[in-house]
């Protein structure tokens, strides 16, 4: 496979910093269109988005303004000179799209999921030499994501990114809307070798407070770009508004990740510092529920035991779980001490809860 990376897609894309692609989640009115493209192209982005077709889980919420958007994004792109891109998920969004000079298109994650959809989307782009951005996708399946690429280039399309939008699993749901399961985008750059990815800490993260240190892992791990949404006024956006931030928000996020050589500003420090504090904290909640969810069964245990007349504590079973878990935190790099420390405090709390519970309830005759 001969995939063009984004700096030779002949659209003056930047050669020598990552790609910056921002705009609303939707497009919702013209006004909104436009102040929110202007606004993303002063903060520094090198490419336009609006979502004009909606896929929304559920029916009822806003699924996008349609075909009517279009000509607005016509407009930003003459205002600004910048490029602009739109998601697409059938064969008639290809072709209403490109006739309303739509520069990239994007596939989203609920289409990346079906073959059919792709395929269907790929026929409808033969013979078009259009760039087209292939986002991960909704479940972690690495094979799904890079077939959709195949199919593309497959028609002849050799202008293709990927983006990485996270995975729509369970695991750290309560930190992320959608878990970045970082692994699987560093998979797909060895199934297709050259392709370029570009990182959407919006989606990843759901909330604008994480998006620095979500986009910040993507490019320390070698993403090519970023795809941030950023709105005139989020708080009122019609979709995705938690995510969305404002142009001069995106001036200082974008500022604070690849201007980090200059002398760093107060508010971009606090920036940073904010989005790791913010991260930390949910992963902390985070922790907190599992140890919820560990009481819960600590509980059935007890009552098990009492049932059986099993004591308390088994030595053999408690000695064989803390080598593994030592084992486990180190094959991850954590300290040992720390490890042994947070499983003897847990382990020593299971026990006297279990005590005081089976002594609340004394086994029955
Ligand atoms: C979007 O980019 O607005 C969007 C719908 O994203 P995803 O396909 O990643 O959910
Ligand atoms: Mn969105």
């Amino acid at each position: 496979m001969d995939i063009k990376g984004i700096k030779d897609w002949g659209m003056n894309l930047p050669a020598d910093q990552p790609l910056i692609i921002a705009g609303p989640c939707s497009a919702e009115t013209e006004e909104q269109t436009l102040a929110s493209c202007r606004g993303a192209a002063k903060a520094g982005a090198h490419v336009l988005r609006a979502g004009i077709w909606k896929p929304r889980t559920n029916p009822g919420s806003f699924e996008g303004i349609g075909e009517e958007g279009l000509p607005w994004m016509q407009q930003a792109k003459r205002q600004t000179g910048l490029p602009v891109t739109v998601e697409v998920a059938n064969a008639h969004h290809v072709r209403t799209a490109m006739a309303h000079g739509v520069d990239i298109l994007w596939i989203g994650a609920r289409t990346t999921v079906n073959p059919f959809a792709v395929q269907e989307i790929a026929d409808a782009l033969k013979y078009h030499d259009i760039p087209v951005m292939v986002k991960n996708p909704i479940n972690p399946d690495v094979k799904l994501w890079a077939g959709a690429i195949k199919r593309l280039y497959a028609v002849g399309v050799t202008r293709i990114a990927a983006i990485h939008r996270g995975f729509n699993t369970l695991a750290q749901k309560d930190v992320y809307r959608n878990p970045p399961h970082w692994g699987l985008a560093l998979e797909l750059k060895k199934l297709i070798p050259g392709i370029n990815i570009i990182g959407d800490p919006s989606h990843t993260g759901g909330k604008r407070e994480l998006l620095w240190s979500i986009s910040k892992k993507g490019l320390d791990i070698g993403f090519e770009g970023l795809m941030i949404e950023s709105h005139i006024d989020p708080d009122n956006a019609w979709s995705d508004a938690a995510q969305q931030v404002t142009p001069v928000d995106l001036a200082h996020l974008l500022d604070s990740l690849l201007n980090s050589d200059t002398a760093p500003k107060t508010d971009s420090t606090s920036n940073e510092l904010h989005s790791w504090r913010a991260e930390i904290d949910l992963l902390d909640q985070s922790l907190i529920n599992l140890l919820t969810q560990r009481k819960e069964i600590v509980e059935q245990i007890a009552q098990f035991k009492q049932e059986k007349k099993i004591p308390i504590v088994q030595l053999g079973r408690w000695k064989e779980m803390m080598r593994k878990r030592l084992e486990s935190g180190q094959n991850q790099g954590l300290n040992e001490k720390l490890v042994e420390g947070i499983f003897d405090a847990i382990h020593q709390d299971s026990v006297s809860y279990q005590r005081e519970i089976t002594s609340q309830q004394p086994a029955e005759a």
